[in-house]
């Protein structure tokens, strides 16, 4: 049984996207691949990656946003991880007939365009975790 296959992303909560930018890319090396504004939901996103690994970097642009009331009280650090999934709407029915809490009970489409859901930390030993069909 594969229901979460690859880990997509890490999804890292930063205060200051800019800095963070600097550090990932200009001295750890990443290389940014996307960038983008996400007015409606309060976030500044951008995507980065070296070999096969990539990391989401989040700032919070407005005080609802989930990812400012997350730094405000946990500081920057690791926000979720990402698994690929290959159907986000079939994997969701069985986490829940599992008893896996769910965030999204219906996918929405994520910032890369492709389906997500998020589960609930509370049932994934507080490890937010998010699905992206592909
Ligand atoms: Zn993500």
């Amino acid at each position: 049984m594969e229901r979460l296959k690859e880990l997509d992303h890490i999804g890292i909560a930063v205060d200051d996207l800019d800095e963070a930018k600097k550090l990932y890319c200009d001295i750890l090396g990443f290389e940014l691949t996307d960038e983008r504004e996400l007015p409606e939901k309060g976030l500044k996103i951008a995507f980065l990656s070296t070999g096969n690994t990539k990391i989401e970097l989040l700032e919070g642009t407005s005080e609802e946003s989930a990812i400012t009331k997350f730094v405000a009280k946990k500081g920057a650090g690791i926000h979720h991880l990402c698994f690929e999934v290959d159907d986000i709407t079939r994997t969701l029915e069985e986490l829940s007939s599992e008893g896996i809490g769910l965030i999204d009970r219906v996918p929405r489409i994520g910032a890369e365009g492709h389906p997500i859901a998020f589960l609930h930390p509370g049932s994934t030993k507080k490890v937010l975790i998010e699905l992206e069909e592909k």
